[in-house]
């Protein structure tokens, strides 16, 4: 995009509803765009009276005509010379465009903080204002959407906020792979390095998917000590911590372990129903009461992109339909959903753990369902059954039906078999504290 003539554009434009003195007055030292970044397209004023006029009389104007110029979602802001890190006059400013690839919206104002992410959110902010000195990498970990992503974001956005001559770069480490792969296969490196080097801050997302890619490891592993060593923030988040991230080098994991570790945990039921209400506040003005949010709350605890996915088909529904929000209309909304998630949990539990157990004892799923008698089959199908018993506490004629189809006295039978051998035999007691600790 070009940003500088979107810029030439628009003032063309506001000319038109403007007085040709005051326009001249204001706007004829104002022509160019010194930098964009992160949606925000830097606009160099000729000092700060005219700054402040922009910013006080004709921003919002201006980001108007913007808008109707471009589908993307882009904001003037004015700076002076002062604020941009150079010894050329003004004049002489080249333009800088960098892709810092953030989501405006990822912000520390927009991010609500609870029991269970409150470590990592101060962290984060610290890191974000003191940089490396704070700590180097800054790792944070915890599952699928919990917020991982968000807060490291918040980290490079806020770091630009105070300083847009910061070059902050956020990257996904799938993208980070197939840059670099590119690169290898062409043997063209200088798009790489013109992306990867001079940064002051990169935020690396989903670390775990650099397993097996040693080639990009070694890469990665050169930019951490590039970066490391200049003291330049390093942010990385994983699912897990960094001592349990297997087929990546030691000399990387290691290096991780050299900053903070923090991780988020789930919501607690509280923290979830904040976040429904900043939510709620932020997306729409349509009036949700608090036992709608309650109930979302309630019923969604594990992820808190499911859980506003939640709230939206609630507001959707409420919309298609035409009426006002009510618990009986939640209850409709999210029906299916619900009645969705909670067989999905179940069944991929079990299946879980039969798989588990196939691989354990070198035999296929199939065999522990089917009715082959010998004991290579019959010893882990026992435990199967053992396992749903004890573990998930389900019905015996639920168990039958889930080991395909057997009569409930047979599971009981196998069940008691094998609570007798837990006693006797060393074997199989160690072969299900195995098990079982895969499971978890
Ligand atoms: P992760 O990267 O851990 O999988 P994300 O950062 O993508 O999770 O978060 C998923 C969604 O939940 C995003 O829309 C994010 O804005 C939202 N979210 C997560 N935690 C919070 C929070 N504490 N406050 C507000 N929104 C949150
Ligand atoms: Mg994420």
């Amino acid at each position: 995009m070009d940003y500088q003539s979107l810029w030439l554009q628009t003032k063309e434009e506001i000319s038109h509803s403007l007085d040709p003195a005051a326009f001249d007055a204001t706007f004829s030292k104002v022509n160019t765009v010194v930098k964009t970044i992160n949606g925000s397209v830097y606009v160099l004023c000729p000092n700060i009276l005219i700054k402040t006029k922009m910013n006080k009389i004709y921003i919002n104007h201006l980001n108007e005509i913007l808008q109707t110029l471009t589908n993307e979602r882009l904001k003037f802001k004015f700076v002076t010379s002062d604020e941009v890190t150079t010894k050329e006059t003004p004049e002489e400013i080249k333009p800088i465009y960098f892709q810092s690839n953030l989501r405006p919206e990822y912000t520390f104002e927009s991010f609500v903080a609870g029991d269970s992410n409150k470590l990592a959110y101060r962290n984060a902010m610290q890191c974000a204002t003191q940089g490396s000195f704070f700590a180097n990498p800054l790792y944070i970990f915890g599952g699928v959407g919990l917020g991982k992503t968000h807060l490291m974001q918040a980290i490079g956005n806020a770091m630009l906020d105070n300083d847009i001559n910061k070059k902050v770069l956020y990257v996904e480490t799938q993208d980070f792979i197939d840059d670099y792969s590119k690169a290898a296969k062409s043997g063209q490196f200088s798009q790489f390095e013109e992306k990867y080097s001079a940064l002051d801050a990169i935020l690396v997302d989903d670390i775990q998917m650099l397993s097996n890619a040693p080639k990009c490891q070694e890469q990665f592993f050169k930019l951490f000590n590039d970066m490391y060593n200049n003291q330049k923030l390093i942010v990385i988040t994983s699912d897990r911590p960094a001592n349990k991230l297997s087929n990546i080098m030691d000399r990387l994991t290691s290096r991780f372990a050299w900053g903070m570790p923090v991780d988020i945990e789930k919501p607690d039921q509280e923290l979830r129903f904040q976040i429904l209400k900043r939510k709620l506040i932020e997306s729409t003005d349509q009036v949700v009461p608090d036992n709608v949010l309650e109930y979302i709350a309630k019923n969604f605890t594990d992820n808190i992109r499911e859980l506003e996915g939640a709230l939206r088909r609630v507001l959707g529904y409420a919309v298609t339909f035409d009426t006002d929000v009510t618990l009986d209309l939640a209850h409709e909304a999210l029906q299916t959903l619900l009645k969705n998630k909670a067989n999905d949990g179940e069944d991929s539990d079990y299946e879980k753990l039969m798989s588990i157990v196939a691989d354990f004892y070198q035999i296929e799923v199939a065999n522990l369902l089917g009715s082959k008698r010998s004991a290579k089959f019959t010893t882990p199908r026992h435990i199967v059954m053992y396992i749903l018993k004890t573990k998930y506490n389900l019905p015996y004629k639920k168990i039958g039906f889930l080991m395909g189809g057997r009569d409930h006295t047979t599971v009981i039978s196998a069940v008691e078999k094998i609570s007798l051998q837990m006693k006797q035999d060393m074997e199989i007691k160690i072969a299900i504290d195995t098990i079982l600790k895969k499971i978890n």
